[in-house]
């Protein structure tokens, strides 16, 4: 693989112009793009991680009414924090947005700095989000790279290495650097964001509509298909697991995942992995007495709800049970827990699959729920 550095800088002139231009008649309406104020642009860029954009719209709208300003944020409580956060997933990124506004109203006045240092050292902000809040927000002359931008480079320069790391990659960010246009960073790394979700997109790019398919090497080449090259795909690994939502005196049982824990902060109903041999009512009775030394037995099958994370998708069996016998809650797997009545459910925020179970008991379910509540006040 070599890039010649002279044939970037002479190819890059057009390649940047053009592309400032489609982007100037071409660019997607987004709710951050309308003032670029900092704290909007950060806020976006931390929920686009591993979002989809029509997602991240619909989220970064319902935030920005709820938390309007950074000092917002700072104030808010974390439980609150996760509330608005639920079903975006990577929790952590909430829980860093959370503790950043809080140091970012202490030691910086309640402004987002808009060098690369300062802002590398909040929690969450990475190489790449400091430069998009650097550039977009600040206009700062900083070029960034992320799976976009690495795709669209790798097909311009027709680059045969794989790109997420080695030669490959350190091609790409040098290509990134000489492509710096001064004074139009803010613009220039959106417009690079915007074909690669537009028209440089993963799998079939659509080039008859590209702008700067003059200047694409692949292109030229008949090499797209192999551009970028492809990284080995993880499989997909299925685990089932089984949980079991304990009524008691009416109330229901749910606990709150502990510090450090990748869904640390928010609450659950008790459950986990299913042992080899385990049937999932075995599974329940069993991790409840792990994680909360509480005896129950399964009363009725609730439903099976599935759900998929980056690299694994789990079978979730989900059961109704009560007390065996009443004792005291001593946790092992949480930070605290709480018997809470049905009208509370949805005010806390749960991961994913327990939230699944909760919207199908919304919709199936209601009546049976009340029924098993009124049943165990007799009880
Ligand atoms: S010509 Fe096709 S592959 Fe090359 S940059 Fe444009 S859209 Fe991407």
């Amino acid at each position: 693989m070599t890039i010649n550095s002279k044939a970037v800088m002479n190819k890059n002139t057009k390649l940047q112009e053009q592309l400032l231009c489609w982007f100037r008649s071409n660019k997607r309406v987004l709710p951050w793009r309308k003032t670029y104020n900092p704290y909007h642009v950060w806020v976006s860029e931390i929920m686009l991680q591993q979002t989809q954009m029509e997602r991240g719209i619909q989220y970064f709208t319902k935030w920005i009414q709820r938390f309007p300003t950074l000092d917002s944020v700072a104030e808010a409580t974390e439980q609150e924090i996760l509330k608005y956060w639920e079903g975006l997933g990577y929790y952590s990124r909430a829980r860093n947005l959370h503790r950043a506004a809080g140091i970012l109203k202490n030691q910086y006045g309640s402004e987002i700095p808009c060098d690369i240092v300062s802002l590398l050292d909040l929690p969450g902000v990475g190489p790449y989000t400091a430069a998009a809040i650097s550039s977009i927000a600040c206009n700062k002359d900083v070029s960034l790279v992320d799976a976009n931008v690495a795709r669209i480079y790798s097909r311009i320069f027709d680059i045969d290495k794989q790109v997420k790391s080695g030669p490959g990659r350190k091609a790409i960010d040098k290509i990134s650097q000489e492509l710096i246009v001064p004074g139009q960073m803010r613009f220039y790394n959106q417009a690079l964001m915007d074909l690669g979700g537009l028209i440089c997109i993963p799998g079939n790019p659509r080039c008859s509509k590209c702008p700067i398919s003059f200047h694409c090497l692949a292109f030229e080449r008949g090499t797209i298909s192999q551009r970028p090259v492809s990284t080995k795909k993880k499989k997909n690994v299925s685990i089932r697991m089984a949980t079991g939502l304990l009524v008691h005196r009416g109330r229901i049982f749910i606990q709150q995942r502990q510090v450090g824990d990748i869904w640390a902060g928010l609450w659950e109903f008790p459950g986990g992995q299913m042992e080899n041999g385990e049937h999932p009512e075995q599974t329940v009775v069993r991790e409840y007495l792990e994680e909360t030394r509480l005896r129950v037995r399964v009363t009725g099958e609730i439903t099976i709800v599935t759900h998929s994370y980056m690299h694994y998708r789990v079978t979730l069996y989900c059961y109704y049970c009560e007390l065996e016998r009443e004792s005291e809650p001593v946790l092992t797997a949480a930070d605290r827990y709480r018997w809470i009545g049905m009208a509370e459910l949805r005010e806390f925020a749960y991961p994913a699959g327990h939230r699944k179970l909760l919207e199908y008991i919304e919709t199936n379910e209601q009546d049976r729920l009340v029924d098993i509540c009124s049943t165990s006040l007799q009880g």
